[in-house]
C-alpha cells in the first residue's frame, strides 16, 4: 500500500459470459456487495452459427465495470486487485498493431467448423492422440478449429498470423490485453486446456496439434497460472495500476468458487445446461464415459498441476424455458416448484429433453425429445413435474459416470445456478444420488471464483483455509425417499430414455 492511500476493501470480478458481461464487487468477507451486468448482442449469421463483436463484449465489460466505481463512489485505492471469470472457447484473433479484431468473435456453441473437425480428426487414431494430449473429445466446441477457420476465411489472415502480425485469445486473453493497454497477451491454464491445442499433461502448447490445425506458434498466449498475475490496468477512462491477478474459464472458476479445492470434490451448475465437475486432484483422470478431462483452477500455492472431469448436460433449465415459452405450461420458472409439489409423484409421465441429442455418457446425437407414460389421469402438473425431473435424473446419469471413472463414490455434492434455487429439484435430485447436496448462500460461485482466484495471488485474503470459513450456511440436501421408490423413479428414466435412443 502507498502512503496515504486507504486500505482496499474489495475485489472486483469480472464475470464474461456468454449473454452478458457482469462487473461484481465482492468484500472481505466474500459478500457480493453489488453487480452491474450489460448484455450484447447475439449475432447469427446463418442457423448453427453464432458470433459476438469484440468490441461490444470489451465496451459492455468495461461499461459494467466504470458504472460500478460510479455507482459506489470508488477509486483505485478501494480495489485490491481484479479477477476474470469468463465464457470458455469462445475465439477472437486481432492485429496488435491496431487492436482491431480480424472479423467477429467465433462463439462456443458455433456449429460452423463440425467438418473442419471431422476432415482433421475424423480419423479414429488421430482423433484418440488429441484425446490424449488435451483431454477433449474433438469437438467444433473448441477453440483450434475455430482459429483455423479464421486463418483459412479472413482474406490475408493465414499470410499476416504467419508473419507474426496476428494474435489469438479467448474473450480473457482479449480483456487483460486490452485493459493492460497491449502489454500482456497471456492466458490461464483452465481457459487454455480448452482450446484443444494445450498440452494439458505436458503444461503447454502443442506443436502436432498446432500443426494438425495449421496455427502459428506465434499467435498463441502466454499460459499462466489461474491465481497470479496478469499484468496492471492501464486503459483510458479505468483507474491506472490495479493488478489482474486472476483468471480462469467459468465453470473452473465455479469450482474454486465453491471452495472444491481437493480431489472428490464436486460441484454442478443448473442453468441453462448442467455442469458438472469433479476435482481429481494431480490426477489427470481419463474417462471411459464420454467425460472430458480438464485443467482445474489452483491456489497461488499449489506447486501442480491439479484437474478435473467434466461433464455436461445440454438441455436443463432449458427445458423450462421450453414449459414457458412453447407449452405455456407455466409463467415463470420459480412456478414449477409448487406445481411440482401439488401432484404425490410423477404419475409415470416422464419429459426426455434430447431437443439436440443426448449427450454423456449416451452419445446420441441423433436422439430427439420425448413425453412418455401419458394417461388419461396426466396432467399439467405432472408435466412440469417431469420437465423439472429430468434435470436430476440426467445429473444423476453424470454423476454416475463419473463415479465410474473416478473409481469412488461421491459422497457430497456442492451445487448452484439458477434452477438450484429450487428446493424441489433439490431434494429430489438428493433422493435420487444418495449423497449430501450442499447449496451455498452466495449461489454466484462463478464470479466468487475468480474473486478469490485474484485475491488470494494479492493477499487480499491468506489462503485457502480462510476461503473455507468464509463460506456461509449452506442449506444441505440428503435422501429422505425410501430407496424402492429411488429405484422405481429411475427405471422409469432408464426405460424412457431407452425409447427415445
Ligand atoms: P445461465 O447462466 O445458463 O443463463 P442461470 O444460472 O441464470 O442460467 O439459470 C437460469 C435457468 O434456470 C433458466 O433456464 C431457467 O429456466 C432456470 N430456472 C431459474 N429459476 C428456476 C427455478 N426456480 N426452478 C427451475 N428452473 C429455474
Amino acid at each position: 500500500m502507498s502512503a496515504g492511500t486507504r486500505e482496499a476493501r474489495y475485489v472486483i470480478a469480472l464475470d464474461q459470459g456468454t449473454t452478458s458481461s457482469r462487473a461484481v464487487l465482492v468484500d472481505r468477507s466474500g459478500t457480493m456487495v453489488d453487480v452491474v451486468q450489460r448484455a450484447f448482442t447475439q449475432i447469427y449469421p446463418t442457423p448453427g452459427w453464432v458470433e459476438h463483436n469484440p468490441q461490444e463484449i470489451l465496451f459492455s465489460q468495461l461499461g459494467s465495470l466504470t458504472e460500478l466505481l460510479q455507482k459506489r463512489g470508488l477509486g483505485r485505492e478501494d480495489i485490491a486487485c481484479i479477477g476474470i471469470d469468463n465464457q470458455r472457447e469462445t475465439t477472437i484473433v486481432w492485429d496488435p498493431s491496431t487492436g482491431e479484431p480480424v472479423m467477429n468473435a467465433i462463439v462456443w456453441q458455433c456449429r460452423r467448423t463440425a467438418a473442419l473437425v471431422e476432415e482433421r480428426c475424423g480419423d479414429p487414431e488421430v482423433a484418440a492422440e488429441v484425446r490424449a494430449r488435451t483431454g477433449l473429445l474433438p469437438d467444433a466446441y473448441f477453440s483450434a478449429s475455430k482459429i483455423a477457420w479464421i486463418l483459412e476465411n479472413v482474406p490475408g489472415a493465414r499470410e499476416r498470423a504467419e508473419r507474426g502480425e496476428l494474435l489469438f485469445g479467448t474473450v480473457d486473453t482479449w480483456l487483460v490485453w486490452v485493459l493492460t493497454g497491449g502489454l500482456v497477451h497471456a492466458t490461464d491454464v483452465t481457459n487454455a486446456s480448452r482450446t484443444m491445442l494445450y498440452n494439458i499433461h505436458e503444461g503447454c502448447w502443442d506443436q502436432w496439434l498446432l500443426d494438425l490445425f495449421g496455427i502459428p506458434a506465434s499467435m498463441m498466449p502466454e499460459v499462466r497460472r489461474s491465481s497470479g498475475s496478469f499484468g496492471e490496468t492501464s486503459y483510458p477512462g479505468i483507474p491506472a495500476g490495479i493488478p489482474i491477478a486472476g483468471v480462469a474459464g467459468d465453470q473452473q472458476s465455479a469450482l474454486f468458487g465453491q471452495c472444491c479445492f481437493e480431489a472428490g470434490q464436486a460441484k454442478n451448475t443448473y442453468g441453462t445446461g448442467c455442469f458438472l465437475l469433479l476435482h481429481t486432484g494431480p490426477e489427470a483422470c481419463v474417462s471411459h464415459n464420454g467425460l472430458v478431462t480438464t485443467v482445474a483452477a489452483s491456489a497461488p500455492d499449489v506447486d501442480r498441476t491439479e484437474y478435473a472431469l467434466e461433464g455436461s448436460v445440454f438441455v436443463a433449465g432449458a427445458v423450462i424455458q421450453w414449459l414457458r415459452d412453447e407449452l405455456g405450461l407455466i409463467r415463470t420458472a420459480g412456478e414449477t416448484e409448487y406445481l411440482a409439489r401439488s401432484v404425490e409423484d410423477n404419475g409415470g409421465v416422464y419429459v426426455v429433453p434430447a431437443f439436440t441429442g443426448l449427450g454423456a455418457p449416451y452419445w446420441s446425437p441423433d436422439a430427439r425429445g420425448a413425453i412418455l407414460g401419458l394417461t388419461r389421469g396426466a396432467s399439467r402438473a405432472h408435466v412440469v413435474r417431469a420437465a423439472l425431473e429430468s434435470l436430476a435424473y440426467q445429473s444423476a446419469d453424470l454423476v454416475r459416470a463419473m463415479e465410474a471413472d473416478a473409481g469412488a463414490p461421491m459422497t457430497m455434492l456442492n451445487v448452484d445456478g439458477g434452477a438450484s434455487k429450487n428446493d424441489f429439484l433439490m431434494q429430489f435430485q438428493a433422493d435420487l444420488l444418495g449423497c449430501e447436496l450442499r447449496r451455498p448462500q452466495n449461489i454466484e460461485t462463478t464470479s466468487l471464483g475468480a474473486a478469490y482466484l485474484a485475491g488470494l495471488a494479492v493477499g487480499f485474503w491468506s489462503g485457502i483455509d480462510e476461503l473455507r470459513r468464509l463460506r456461509t450456511t449452506d442449506d444441505v440436501f440428503v435422501r429422505r425417499m425410501d430407496l424402492a421408490k429411488v429405484e422405481g423413479y429411475l427405471a422409469g428414466w432408464r426405460e424412457a430414455v431407452r425409447r427415445t435412443l
